[in-house]
């Protein structure tokens, strides 16, 4: 039929115009390795990437290449989010707290052939480099010093010139980003995003039920660059002109407390351990700090406790978002807010709502599935989530081996195990290899967790599934009690009794001095089996 719709393409360089024409005057601040402040805007961002797409094509970089980043998050990273996708290149973030074994693996399977590093990152890197066949290594740096047989990537970006450079044709469905899992070594897997894949992201990920953000916030987003593409949140703060706070290596509580009082900082996002610490420097340090201007934080990566929403929202008058996706969900999938008929309930029962994982984001479809059946959506019985959707995987990089993850029917299988409400609200209730299967019934490691992170001594807390003769699996939860207060076993057991099925009560608690984390900050729960069963 004729008389339709331009087929104009999804494609990077369309946010990365808008940001220029429409936000170029809008501020990006990044912290560099001495604590200094880096300031720039989105209209120099702008031309610094397309000065960067020049610079790689010099070097030979052609469509489709992979250029993996070793970097932190600041503007020049930004500047790779944008640079290297718009040369028609695949940009590969590489996760900086990986081992140099899985870095080389990850490296050398996506045959990343110019890899940009942090000067501050340069000893992570000299223990990669000769395991790897990379072509050319661009130094961030904040001098002309780099290390010899390596290019300065500021030098690289004056030899060139945004006005002359010619940009290739680019086609929505081609990669714009990869990004691995977070497995264990060798186990990891690519995930390729396409342009398309990432521009809807971006449009879904913005809207007032997702990040809701707009040119008058200020975002400060702690969740890595190197993790799922900062969970959109470059992209989204570039399409709607948000100025951008970017933390560099200071993640500690104290600089992130420090960025947000300095920046005026209205929106964040990161992982719940981080705000764990945050939470605690806040409540220690009564007044030193103004986080007044804070509208919302965004959480995500692993459960969020209902305690630590009622924490920040009596203590702070800070609302906490609880948001749940994938590396293969680019990665928003579905995200939590009170639905119209709640706002009035008690707030404890608030919080309850808030500390599901939410409803899909529209075009996110999902589906709970056991023994092969679709479980009901009565929000109770449980099935393992399966999802679909344009930002969705439908494979993984060079892994014929694991089809399997997808149904025959095309969907992921995301190996959660979830219960849906009749409204589509999603809960967690474990990881499929996280549950624990307790006389063939299962326990929900995360709802022990958030129960015992109620009780006001306990700091931390991860359960873990311990073998036993009589019911096959038992939990066993390690705490982390705060600094100044006790808690004996036999009081957590009280606690949790009016709040868990009796059955769940652990028999084993271990008081532990720290839960041990991955390289993106959750609970390393198979790190916690090693050190406690173990010994
Ligand atoms: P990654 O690919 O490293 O981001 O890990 C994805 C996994 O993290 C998911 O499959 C979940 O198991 C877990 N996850 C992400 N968000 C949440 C959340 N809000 N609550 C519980 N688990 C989550």
């Amino acid at each position: 039929m004729d008389g339709l719709m331009m087929d104009f393409p999804l494609t990077l360089d369309a946010l990365l115009r808008r940001a220029e024409t429409i936000h170029g005057g809008r501020e990006v601040v990044s912290r560099l390795p001495d604590r200094s402040w880096h300031r720039t805007d989105l209209g120099s961002v702008a031309a610094r990437s397309k000065c960067l797409a020049q610079a790689l094509q010099k070097l030979g970089v052609t469509d489709g290449d992979r250029v993996g980043t070793l970097c932190w998050n600041h503007f020049r990273h930004l500047e790779a989010y944008f640079g290297i996708p718009i040369g028609g290149a695949v940009l590969h973030t590489l996760n900086l707290r990986l081992s140099p074994q899985e870095l080389a693996h990850i490296i050398n399977e996506a045959a990343d052939k110019v890899v940009i590093v942090d000067e501050s990152l340069l000893s992570v890197w000299e223990a990669v480099r000769p395991l790897v066949a990379v072509e050319h290594v661009i130094v961030c740096a904040e001098t002309d010093q780099v290390p010899p047989g390596m290019l300065n990537y500021e030098t690289l970006l004056a030899e060139c010139d945004p006005a002359t450079f010619v940009q290739p044709a680019l086609r929505e469905k081609q990669a714009a980003s990869m990004c691995y899992t977070s497995g264990t070594a060798g186990k990891s897997k690519g995930v390729a995003y396409s342009h398309r894949a990432i521009c809807l992201h971006t449009l879904a990920a913005g809207l007032t039920s997702s990040f809701e953000l707009y040119e008058r916030d200020c975002v400060l987003p702690v969740v890595p660059m190197f993790h799922v593409n900062a969970w959109g949140l470059p992209y989204v703060a570039a399409m709607c002109g948000a100025k951008i706070v970017f933390p560099g290596p200071h993640l500690d509580p104290q600089s992130l407390v420090e960025a947000i009082t300095q920046e005026q900082v209205t929106v964040s996002a990161g992982v719940p351990t981080v705000w764990i610490s945050v939470l605690k420097e806040l409540d220690q340090n009564p007044g030193r700090y103004d986080v007044s201007t804070v509208r919302k934080i965004f959480i995500g990566g692993s459960a969020l406790p209902g305690s630590l929403i009622e924490s920040y929202e009596s203590r702070h008058d800070i609302r906490l978002v609880h948001a749940w996706g994938m590396t293969e969900t680019t990665p928003i999938g579905t995200v939590s807010y009170l639905r119209h008929d709640q706002h009035d309930d008690p707030p404890t029962q608030q919080s309850e709502h808030r500390a599901r994982q939410g409803t899909p984001v529209p075009f996110v479809e999902i589906r709970a599935i056991r023994e092969e059946q679709q479980v009901p959506w009565d929000g109770r019985s449980m099935g393992e989530l399966e999802v679909r959707g344009p930002w969705v995987a439908e494979s993984y990089y060079q892994r014929p081996d694991a089809a399997d993850r997808f149904s025959p029917d095309g969907w992921l299988r995301t190996g959660d195990i979830v219960s849906i409400d009749p409204r589509g609200v999603m809960k967690i209730e474990d990881r499929v290899k996280d549950l624990i299967k307790s006389g063939g019934e299962w326990i929900s490691s995360v709802d022990l967790e958030n129960a015992l992170m109620a009780h006001e001594a306990v700091e931390e807390a991860a359960v873990i599934a311990v073998p036993d003769e009589k019911w096959v699996e038992r939990p066993l939860a390690a705490v982390v009690v705060k600094s100044n207060q006790a808690v004996t076993a036999e009081q957590l057991r009280e606690h949790l009794l009016p709040r868990v099925a009796k059955w769940w009560i652990p028999e084993r608690f271990e008081f532990v001095s720290a839960i041990p984390r991955t390289s993106v900050g959750k609970f390393n729960k198979v790190a916690l089996r090693h050190q406690l069963l173990d010994a």
